[in-house]
């Protein structure tokens, strides 16, 4: 096969990949993206957009179900809700598939050249990728490596039979009776309340003292307390041994060293991903690593020149919109840009019951940063759009400087606030000030004139608390 030749190589197609060939090929760099499996990676075929697929299918039937069993405040009523889960998998699968379409047209588009198949280093210039054709041999100026990331596996439960990992669980065509699952972070908070709105009876074992460690207890709370009203079993502090000799049930100890039988039709388990940094050659190049990711500077350069790295394989947070700001200034400056990394804030969202969302520093963080600070909250039992939503749990936090007022850290949790990111976000990378909130008139009756309202409470003169 003819080699290629080109300026830029991209090896692997997820949100960093993809995107960092798009905006390439648009500043007219020459440009070739590898990938193995499908084009979107990880985010659009078996992470963000799947996932959040089934929790929407989950939520619309639970409502449904309260409907029909008269727990609804609102007079609706509904006679015996049932899922068809294939079904829902089905659809589900059609939102992937018109996004990975999606994304190839837009590739083509950009006049990028898409290269299916494995990609190996043979040095630092040279990639072969084993196609279904035979082997094809690219040269490029730069490559940018975005192999993301893939489960952690546990060595007391390795993945097969009944331990799925996220990937297994969003392809699941019957909804199991008892599901057990392990790690209560991102995923399996995520996963385990929906296949709890659908109808399994699920316990969650995690080995730390709390769920979701990563944001603050206050945020978690309210998650917390759904988990219990959703009849979500939480064992803390809890150590998984395996699974039982006939594999019926998971073991566990609990943190009071009571030994657990959780009987289980399926294990899901999600205790963190791990970079993908083995299976493309790295033997064959000198690439510093920083732990267990590939060490990067503020230009997502690694330790050799031409080579650049974006997305999970370079470390926390693994979340898809930093893959993708990555990508996009890998290409400008690829294509002779001046750029680097300046953002003031990545935010997070956990797409729980009720939603997380934090962007910049928490209150503790700022504190432990050398802060003093103001703090103003607001709780959604004070919003009148909340209200009529049904969904009055929770507030939006604000933290600023004590002395100039700029906005450090903005923080929600409540239903649907994954929207609200959007005004953190920019609220923080813009550089806002307490007085910049409070004094943008926020539409009535949403959610965010909450985010106005604890701007309000942080100066001393919130209106509606
Ligand atoms: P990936 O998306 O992992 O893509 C890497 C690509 O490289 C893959 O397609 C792979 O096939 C390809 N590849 C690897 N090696 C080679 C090779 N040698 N040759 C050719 N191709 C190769 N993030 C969010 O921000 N929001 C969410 O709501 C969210 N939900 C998630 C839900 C789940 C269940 C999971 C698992 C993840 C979720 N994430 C979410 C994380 C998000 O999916 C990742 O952060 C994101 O996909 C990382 O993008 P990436 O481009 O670095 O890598
Ligand atoms: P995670 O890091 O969010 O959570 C893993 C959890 O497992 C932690 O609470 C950890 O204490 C626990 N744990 C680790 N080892 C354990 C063990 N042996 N027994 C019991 N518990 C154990 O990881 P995840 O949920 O697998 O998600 C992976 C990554 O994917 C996330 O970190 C995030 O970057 C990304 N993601 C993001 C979103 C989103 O943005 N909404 C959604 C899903 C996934």
């Amino acid at each position: 096969m003819k080699e290629i030749t080109c300026k830029l190589l991209v090896i692997g197609a997820g949100p960093g990949g993809y995107v960092c060939a798009i905006r390439a090929g648009q500043l007219g760099v020459d440009t070739v993206i590898v990938e193995m499996a499908k084009p979107g990676g990880t985010c659009l075929n078996i992470g963000c957009i799947p996932s959040k697929a089934l929790i929407h299918a989950a939520d619309d039937f639970h409502r449904t179900v309260a409907m029909a069993a008269g727990r609804n405040a609102m007079g609706i009523r509904a006679e015996s809700p049932a899922i068809d889960l294939a079904r829902t998998m089905a659809w589900k699968d059609g939102i992937t598939g018109r996004l990975t379409m999606g994304v190839s047209g837009l590739l083509k588009k950009a006049g990028v050249k898409i290269v299916v198949g494995r990609a190996t280093f043979r040095d630092g210039k040279t990639v072969a990728v084993e196609t279904e054709t035979g082997e094809q041999v690219i040269r490029a100026e730069n490559i940018v490596i975005a192999t993301g990331s893939a489960p952690v596996e546990l060595p007391a439960l390795p993945f097969g039979g009944k331990v799925i990992s996220s990937t297994g669980a969003l392809s699941l065509t019957d909804v199991p009776q008892r599901l057990a699952v392990v790690g209560a972070g991102y995923i399996g908070l995520e996963l385990g309340i929906a296949f709890a709105k659908l109808g399994s009876k699920v316990t969650i074992v995690e080995a730390l003292d709390r769920i979701l460690p990563l944001y603050d207890a206050q945020l978690t709370q309210p998650v917390a307390k759904r988990l219990s009203a959703l009849g979500v079993e939480v064992l803390l502090g809890t150590r998984v041994e395996g699974l039982s000799a006939t594999g019926e049930a998971l073991l566990a100890e609990t943190a009071d060293g009571e030994e657990r039988r959780i009987a289980a039709d399926k294990v899901l388990v999600t205790v963190g991903r791990r970079p993908v940094t083995e299976g493309w050659g790295r033997e064959e190049l000198e690439l510093d690593m920083d732990g267990r990711f590939l060490k990067i500077d503020e230009q997502c350069r690694t330790s050799m020149r031409g080579i650049h790295a974006i997305g999970d394989v370079t470390g926390e947070p693994m979340l898809a919109h930093r893959a993708m700001a990555q990508g996009e200034m890998v290409a400008e400056i690829v294509s002779g840009k001046r750029r680097s990394w300046d953002k003031r804030a990545i935010p997070a969202v956990c797409f729980t019951d009720p939603e997380i969302v934090s962007v910049g520093l928490s209150p503790e963080e700022a504190r432990a940063a050398g802060r003093e600070v103001k703090i103003g909250q607001f709780p959604f039992t004070a919003n009148g759009r909340a209200m009529t939503l049904s969904s009055e749990e929770g507030f939006v936090r604000v933290v600023a400087r004590a002395d100039n007022h700029l906005v450090l850290g903005i923080q929600a949790v409540g239903a649907g606030v994954s929207e609200l990111s959007a005004a953190f976000s920019l609220a923080v990378e813009m550089g806002a000030r307490l007085e910049d909130i409070a004094g943008t008139i926020h539409a009535h009756p949403t959610q965010s004139e909450g985010f106005a309202e604890a701007a309000m409470k942080a100066l001393g003169h919130a209106l509606h608390v």
